[in-house]
């Protein structure tokens, strides 16, 4: 059977080069970076490397580049770094459809005494920016607004919104875990403080994520311990992750161009032969300002985890809604807030794609999902092709 991945707005595979390039961390090269003896000086080139084809793809000082665990440590991370360099201030600023490692941080900063604004968004999952410029006031500490959607591929308009919140000289981070490696992000002309990156988006492997803190910020570290990371994140770096996300940084420089063009293809034929093929489907996000690589479409009056199921007996891996909320039935919060009719949320199924799928994927999707949408609906008990 053909195996198709289209999951990979909740990992992607360990690209072979970065495999290849971690290897020799887990064999001759084991020393402390920070050891004074030549085992750890030959680890530390390697790690200063990295840093710099992390900073490379961001157009940043490598100075401005700190690692961390994963992509929810870096939210958290910059949220506590933040909020514990102003004391005095309490409110943030945030969105309905974040991703819960700040959505979540931030409902629990809430229970201890911080007020939390969360903006609405409207049926394409768009921000109202009026609103985000009527929320800040001299209390507002910070504002931490994703770059891109993980459940519809949404883009916000960062460069906007952080020149609105740095006029106010209020401190702005964006998570910005799904842009990472998919679209350019220049913090060079981007108005952010921090922001987030999660290996295992782009082809390194789970368990490393990159926190960017442009020079002068004010922070404070999550992790307290050792000097590690100039003071900014304790804890002896995991070297072989961080070689490995400095390749996937480097892999994502040099193919995102041409990768762009060829995904975004591969996504609007998929797209346009299930809404051709398939009644009652509609599309959840703005199709304008959209990751090239993600498609949210919902089927009406059919469950997205039955879809799923199906699909994964003809051997096609997607997702209905973030990999963080699937294996609850909770329907999506992202799409509840864009307020999603309840009969399309549920029947809303996810696919992302990545560098190593092919038309041939594309092609063989649009042959299975047809008749699993039939089938399923004609045991639906809600189900009307007329209605
Ligand atoms: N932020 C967004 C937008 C995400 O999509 C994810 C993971 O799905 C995270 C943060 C968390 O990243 P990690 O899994 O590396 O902790």
């Amino acid at each position: 059977m053909r195996e198709v991945y289209a999951d990979n707005n909740a990992t992607t595979r360990v690209a072979p080069e970065v495999k290849e390039a971690m290897l020799p961390f887990f064999e001759d090269l084991y020393g402390n970076p920070s050891s004074m003896h030549h085992f750890g000086e030959h680890v530390e080139k390697h790690l200063i490397y990295a840093r710099e084809q992390v900073a490379s793809l961001l157009n940043a000082d490598p100075g401005e580049i700190v690692f961390t665990s994963c992509g929810t440590e870096s939210d958290n991370a910059a949220i506590h770094g933040t909020l514990a360099s102003y004391p005095e201030k309490r409110h943030i600023v945030t969105t309905k459809v974040e991703h819960n490692a700040v959505l979540h941080y931030c409902r629990h900063l809430q229970k201890n005494g911080y007020r939390v604004t969360e903006l609405s968004v409207d049926r394409s999952g768009r921000l109202n920016l009026e609103e985000l410029q009527s929320s800040l006031s001299d209390d507002t500490v910070m504002v931490s607004i994703m770059y891109a959607n993980n459940e519809t591929g949404v883009v916000f308009p960062i460069e906007q919104i952080g020149q609105m919140v740095k006029s106010r000289g209020i401190v702005f981070h964006t998570d910005a875990v799904q842009a990472g490696g998919k679209i350019t992000l220049d913090v060079s002309t981007l108005p952010v403080d921090l922001l987030s990156l999660s290996g295992h988006k782009f082809h390194a492997p789970k368990g490393v994520g990159v926190l960017y803190l442009r020079k002068g910020t004010r922070f404070s570290p999550l992790l307290i311990g050792g000097h590690q990371e100039q003071g900014r994140r304790a804890g002896t770096e995991n070297v072989p992750y961080i070689v490995g996300i400095g390749k996937a940084c480097n892999l994502a420089q040099s193919y995102m161009e041409e990768e762009q063009i060829r995904i975004r293809a591969l996504r609007d034929r998929l797209e346009k032969e299930l809404l051709n093929r398939i009644p009652k489907a509609r599309v959840n996000g703005d199709r304008e300002n959209r990751l090239p690589n993600t498609l949210n479409i919902s089927f009406e009056s059919v469950e997205g985890e039955s879809i799923l199921l199906l699909l994964s007996k003809e051997g096609i891996g997607a997702s209905s809604g973030s990999a963080c909320t699937s294996g609850s039935l909770e329907p999506s919060h992202v799409l509840r807030a864009m307020g999603v009719p309840f009969n399309a949320i549920h029947g809303s199924v996810r696919f992302s794609l990545s560098r190593y799928n092919t038309e041939e994927d594309i092609s063989y999707i649009i042959e299975k999902l047809p008749p699993i949408i039939d089938r399923l609906r004609e045991m639906s008990p809600f189900w009307s092709a007329t209605s």
